[in-house]
């Protein structure tokens, strides 16, 4: 396996690799995610321990499609998937959400994917282990940002947490 992109940048002296320009440089997903929620991604990204953003931005890509744009595809070759473990899909309506909210749901989802949980469609089941460990792990990373009390309200389904009420 070869140095990790992280390692490469920092060995190249770019260490100010935790910034939410960099992130979306190293996402390069303009085809996966629609222009004006580029800068919400990365800025709900960088708000993670930095472990964890190296951890996603190594291993996964982000899809958030338009549904009228659903007609697109992609090979596990290109230049989005190659070396990656794995992709978080983001329906585009959570870009309309709070910060909090947006931030939270891909703190969520980013901890499925750090806890290497079983998954299929991001369809969630209430109450489930994975689900408890997810908002855990989503309260925890980002209780330096936002007040605990807050981010507790947002742990249920994020099916829920779409349907509220702008
Ligand atoms: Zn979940």
């Amino acid at each position: 396996m070869g140095e990790s992109k992280t390692k490469q940048l920092k060995r190249e002296g770019i260490d100010k690799f935790h910034t939410p320009e960099m992130i979306d440089y190293m996402f390069n997903s303009a085809e996966l995610v629609p222009p004006y929620a580029r800068g919400l991604l990365s800025n709900s990204l960088v708000l993670l321990p930095e472990e964890i953003i190296d951890f996603i931005v190594e291993n996964y890509v982000f899809i958030s499609r338009d549904e009228e744009e659903c007609g697109s595809q992609w090979t596990f070759n290109s230049v989005h998937f190659k070396d990656k473990k794995g992709f978080i899909l983001l329906a585009t309506k959570i870009w309309k959400k709070k910060s909090i909210e947006i931030a939270f749901i891909i703190a969520h989802e980013v901890a499925h994917a750090f806890k290497k949980h079983k998954t299929g469609v991001i369809a969630l089941k209430q109450g489930t282990k994975q689900e408890k460990e997810a908002n855990r792990l989503a309260v925890k990373w980002l209780s330096k940002h936002y007040k605990k009390k807050s981010l507790m309200k947002l742990c249920k389904p994020v099916n829920k947490i779409l349907k509220r009420a702008e």
